[in-house]
């Protein structure tokens, strides 16, 4: 047994194996005293730029915004590219703040809701006329469910004038898009890419950009921390406004060069692997079973499992030095939940189900 504990939490979560060495060296070359104005840190940026569209095959026309966290850059999606009225998939915590930010903001934050564990019924979706921007969860951290692609791709064609925006905090690097079909991607570093929390990211399209300097041309607000408009010029200098988390702009870079050199889609593949391990064991289990029924909208990368002691089972993880995670919001108490993201390798999802077998048989 290893004295380390390892993390399967959605967030924070384990850091990525290199991450601790990559720290070390960053404190040894001096990068959380560089200027953030420097030729140094601009090329460090810039990498990460360069990085984030090979991960991700991200068209040149995109623009990449850094902040401090992926909430804020929801706030900036709504503030941007909304004058008047936003439409959500709401189905648990997650989905649902993008909607109440839109409608904290004034603004007319139209919704589909589905209950809890529920995906939605595709056939069925109908989105006003005057909806200017659609928000999408790739994985609702707090229940599990997964948002398909091709999901996404198909309303994007059916309403081509719309802006699309998609939260892929708990889902990237797995989650793959098709970035000629969205507008706004946004995710921040403490789950998929296992980095210490306090760095987010938006990867924003001309359409998007436009539409924010339309509105501010008629008028309206659209913020003053991070708007669009103002960042615009900085970013395509691989600059922030601000002073940026200079430190987890490094860290990332360093992350996305070793995922890339490990291969990108091998990480994908694998993240398919250790989930089929993971819901096979919970799926022929007498005690256990996955939240949600329906195979098909299961997440690959945060794992919802019900019973009724979770607690019981954290703590029984806890003393072999596994820490997975709570329930969240509404049915926590009858929910546990483990993360399947990059950091842990198939051998330790292994070891993980191997101490699941031998303590609930
Ligand atoms: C964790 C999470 C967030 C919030 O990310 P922050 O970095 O804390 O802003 C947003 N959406 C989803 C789906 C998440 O899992």
């Amino acid at each position: 047994m290893s004295s380390k504990p390892t993390f399967f939490t959605p967030g924070p979560s384990q850091l990525y194996p290199t991450v601790e060495n990559h720290i070390k060296e960053a404190l040894e070359q001096n990068i959380p005293s560089i200027s953030h104005r420097s030729p140094q840190y601009i090329e460090i940026h810039k990498n990460l730029v360069q990085n984030l569209q090979k991960v991700f095959s991200i068209p040149d026309s995109f623009t990449f915004f850094v902040g401090g966290s992926a909430t804020q850059f929801m706030e900036r999606a709504i503030q941007n590219c909304v004058e008047e009225t936003s439409f959500h998939f709401v189905n648990g915590s997650f989905s649902r703040r993008f909607q109440e930010i839109s409608r904290d903001l004034g603004k007319n934050s139209l919704q589909i809701k589905v209950p809890l564990g529920e995906t939605f019924d595709f056939d069925n979706i109908e989105i006003p006329e005057e909806v200017e921007l659609i928000t999408f969860t790739s994985c609702e951290t707090s229940t599990g469910v997964e948002f398909p692609t091709e999901e996404i791709y198909k309303i994007a064609d059916r309403y081509p004038d719309k802006l699309i925006a998609v939260d892929a905090v708990s889902s990237a690097p797995y989650y793959d898009l098709d970035f000629s079909k969205i507008d706004i991607m946004v995710f921040s570093v403490q789950k998929g890419f296992g980095m210490p929390a306090g760095l987010g990211v938006a990867v924003v399209s001309e359409r998007a950009v436009e539409k924010s300097k339309q509105i501010l041309a008629k008028g309206v607000s659209v913020g003053s921390y991070n708007s669009f408009p103002l960042i615009l010029g900085k970013a395509r200098e691989f600059q922030t406004l601000e002073t940026p988390n200079v430190l987890g702009v490094y860290l990332l870079n360093k992350v996305l060069e070793d995922m890339l050199e490990y291969g990108i889609q091998k990480i994908r593949q694998e993240t398919l692997e250790k989930a089929n391990l993971i819901y096979s064991y919970f799926e022929n289990h007498p005690k256990f079973s996955p939240y949600i029924e329906d195979k098909s909208a299961r997440s690959k990368t945060v794992v919802v499992i019900k019973y009724e002691k979770p607690k019981e089972v954290l703590e029984n993880l806890k003393k072999y030095n596994f820490i997975i995670g709570g329930g969240y919001g509404e049915e926590k108490d009858t929910q546990f939940r483990i993360a399947n993201f990059p950091s842990n390798s198939i051998a330790k999802v292994q070891e993980l189900m191997d101490k699941f077998k031998e303590i609930y048989g």
